[in-house]
């Protein structure tokens, strides 16, 4: 297969090519129209509908024109996917023609039937009505898919009764509250001059796998599960520690820069690629944006990786644990606080303590996170994420926060007083005269932290590589929020009606001394895959949910709900339905998992290693036949006869542990926890076991080396 010719125009004339940007909307629309539509993409002002009808026309034409022939309303259901329902732009026009037709109330409204999508109890069956509302904020953008090219709307999805079906609206929500509450600060400070918004930033770095596709199509599990559910350690996984930034291989190459294209095209400003740690393992990066297009663009870029891998004969895995054994998949959220006039809140400059509003942001997002630590736990909590945290791999199941030396070393001297120092990195001396001296960071990394000052923005390390960044970030926002809201309030009282810059300066201290104290506890700076690391959280009172069935009950829990409800971002129905389906979804995708294992260990190990068992005995009877001795080959058969037989006796036992009556989702996570699991661990290490000594050419299933050391 040979992969389509990559990058023929430069970035510069192909980025956003396909997106109606605000560069297109000003060139096109009448200058009133596009003041006003201005007006409700960046002062959230009420849409008026006759700017929609001129917006939706002018759009229309413009999709036109790039060869689009209908449009979709393009949104995030509870799936954690994306959705979309296409309708023509092309409608008779009475005279045995057609013209392209595409109103105001086209662009601004969708109704797709509601009921098919999970509600998480929200909704029954019947009650279908569901409506799609644009979201003006986020630039709608065209997909092409060999001669189909769309219209992609981008927009929030709600019941016919106003509750939040999708992902998007309650991360709007929750900007929104952090808004409100990072202005008081921003206020308080007196700096709030020219700014009415602070807006929330993330930038996603997706990690994902690539296997050959013909491959792939023969791995059962792969093609239902997205991940092996079977399958012998290779001799050589990742132990060498040659992928991790090596040499990107051509064919991988050619993958990578058709995506780019073509994320460029839509508008995402990709700009990192590499090797990743397990062989077979990528990464993808694009530049951070606003919450709500990052959190857009991810789903789009989601969808163009799994879309260009396929043209190029290969599959993108984008499972947390495709495979077991080597490492698994992420997804770092970066995320950051930032005025609307482009100020990040959390750049702490030079001379850190002389920076007391940075102090005071930082301070508030230890406070929120020591607070929701339980919260932000669940937010990431899924089946395929359970492979992933806690291993020595991936961040830990325990949420902690990592501040480096410079920060730590402030925040001490605040404890102690007036901070009156900031540790410099310097720079380092390569000692080769050729080579330039180079700046060293004030403090080095921590790979293992969950939750990491990263120089000027947080790392959320733990979020599942298929999950949408909608959910962890309404959650990271809200809670935010709360902080920022608690913090301002108790700056305002302490600095009085009537602040000076002293009384401002002695409130701030006093504050951030008190929040220290009770909150310093969630930072760590040391080994988080360290054992040791277990106890002392323990000893803190850190939360620790070992696996996702741990941390769901903690979506529904009081505290929960009273939070999302004070922000506005979500009501209890909205919380509970959150839960509903997350729960859900685990016992669903295990179910699965416990299936598929079944059908493939019956249907295709126990066939394979019966036939070989076969070779065997036939090889014996003719070899004694023959007048030889074979005591070796006897005792392998008898090896071989057993384990077949605990083969066959792990597929009984999974199904019967797979067994469970009545509708308590909850209760049927508990037993898929303590029942199933252990049985398809059980079951995959005596398959495991048979496959090195089984003919290759009678194992069914395509092996990790195979499958992991593409070239
Ligand atoms: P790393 O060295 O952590 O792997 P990368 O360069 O791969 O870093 O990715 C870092 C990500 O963080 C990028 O997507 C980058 O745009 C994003 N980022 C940088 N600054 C901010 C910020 N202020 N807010 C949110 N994300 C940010
Ligand atoms: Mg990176």
């Amino acid at each position: 297969m040979t992969a389509p010719e990559s990058v023929a125009v430069p970035v510069d004339e192909l980025f956003g090519v396909d997106t109606f940007s605000k560069q297109v909307m000003r060139k096109r629309l009448p200058k009133p129209v596009y003041k006003s539509l201005l007006r409700t993409i960046e002062l959230g002002e009420a849409l008026d509908p006759q700017v929609a009808d001129i917006v939706a026309a002018t759009m229309k034409d413009w999709a036109v024109e790039r060869g689009a022939t209908n449009f979709t309303h393009w949104f995030q259901p509870l799936t954690g996917l994306t959705a979309e329902k296409h309708d023509s732009l092309v409608a008779p026009d009475g005279m045995g023609g057609v013209i392209y037709n595409f109103s105001g109330a086209d662009l601004t409204q969708g109704e797709p039937d509601a009921s098919s999508f999970p509600s998480g109890g929200l909704r029954a069956t019947f009650e279908a009505r569901g409506y799609t509302a644009w979201d003006p904020t986020s630039p709608a953008f065209l997909t092409r898919n060999g001669k189909a090219t769309t219209l992609c709307i981008p927009t929030g999805f709600v019941s016919w009764t106003g509750v939040a079906l999708d992902t998007k609206i309650p991360l709007l929500r929750s900007m929104d509250a952090l808004s409100r509450q990072a202005m008081r600060i921003l206020k308080f400070f007196g700096t709030d001059a020219g700014v009415t918004r602070v807006q929330t930033t993330v930038g996603p770095e997706q990690e994902y796998f690539l296997i050959d596709k013909e491959i792939f199509s023969r791995r059962p599990d792969l093609v239902t599960c997205e991940r092996t559910l079977f399958g012998a350690r290779p001799p050589k996984g990742q132990q060498l520690e040659d992928h991790y930034f090596g040499a990107i291989p051509a064919r991988v190459l050619a993958f990578m820069a058709d995506c780019e294209e073509e994320l460029f095209r839509v508008g995402v400003p990709v700009k990192t690629r590499h090797n990743e740690v397990a062989p077979g393992q990528y990464e993808i990066a694009p530049l951070f944006e606003i919450s709500h297009i990052a959190s857009d663009h991810q789903m789009v870029l989601m969808e163009i990786l799994r879309r260009v891998a396929d043209r190029h004969g290969l599959k993108a895995l984008l499972h947390e644990k495709p495979f077991a054994g080597v490492n698994g998949s992420g997804k770092h959220n970066n995320w950051s606080m930032a005025t609307d006039d482009g100020v990040n809140l959390l750049d702490p400059r030079d001379d850190t303590h002389t920076n007391m509003q940075f102090l005071v942001f930082l301070c508030t997002v230890i406070r929120a996170v020591d607070l929701h630590a339980d919260l932000i736990r669940a937010s990431i909590a899924a089946a395929g994420n359970d492979h992933r945290l806690g291993a020595n791999e991936a961040p830990p199941a325990i949420i902690s926060i990592f501040l480096g030396e410079m920060l730590s070393d402030i925040l001490t001297q605040i404890e102690q007083g007036l901070p009156n120092r900031t540790i410099k990195g310097g720079t380092i001396d390569l000692g080769a005269l050729t080579m330039p001296q180079i700046p060293r960071h004030s403090g080095d990394r921590n790979r293992t932290s969950p939750f990491a000052f990263t120089g000027n923005k947080f790392e959320f390390r733990a979020v599942g590589s298929t999950a949408s960044v909608a959910w962890p970030n309404t959650v990271i926002n809200t809670i935010v929020a709360e902080s920022l809201d608690a913090v301002a309030t108790e700056l305002e009282k302490a600095a009085g009606s009537n602040p000076t810059p002293a009384k401002i300066q002695s409130a701030v201290l006093t504050v951030l001394k008190r929040l220290l104290k009770e909150h310093k506890r969630v930072v760590f700076d040391g080994d988080g895959y360290s054992l040791d690391w277990h106890d002392e959280a323990e000893r803190r009172g850190l939360p620790h949910f070992r696996e996702s069935v741990d941390a769901f009950p903690v979506l529904k829990s009081k505290k929960t709900v009273e939070l999302f409800k004070k922000y506005g971002v979500l009501t209890k129905s909205e919380v509970d339905s959150r839960h509903h389906i997350a729960v859900e979804k685990y016992v669903k995708q295990l179910v699965i998992e416990a299936e598929t294992m079944v059908s493939i260990a019956r249907t295709q190990i126990l066939p394979a290693a019966l036939r070989h068992q076969k070779l065997l005995a036939e090889t014996i009877t003719a070899t004694e036949g023959a007048g030889v001795d074979c005591d070796d080959t006897v005792a392998e058969l008898e090896r071989i006869a057993r384990m077949v037989g605990e083969v066959r006796e792990g597929i009984d036992a999974l199904e019967k542990a797979s067994a469970f009556d009545g509708d308590d989702l909850m209760k049927h996570a508990l037993h898929i926890r303590s029942d199933v699991r252990p049985a398809m661990a059980r079951l995959r290490t005596s398959v495991d076991a048979l496959e090195p000594r089984v003919a290759a050419d009678l194992w069914p299933l395509p092996t990790y080396r195979e499958m992991l050391f593409l070239k």
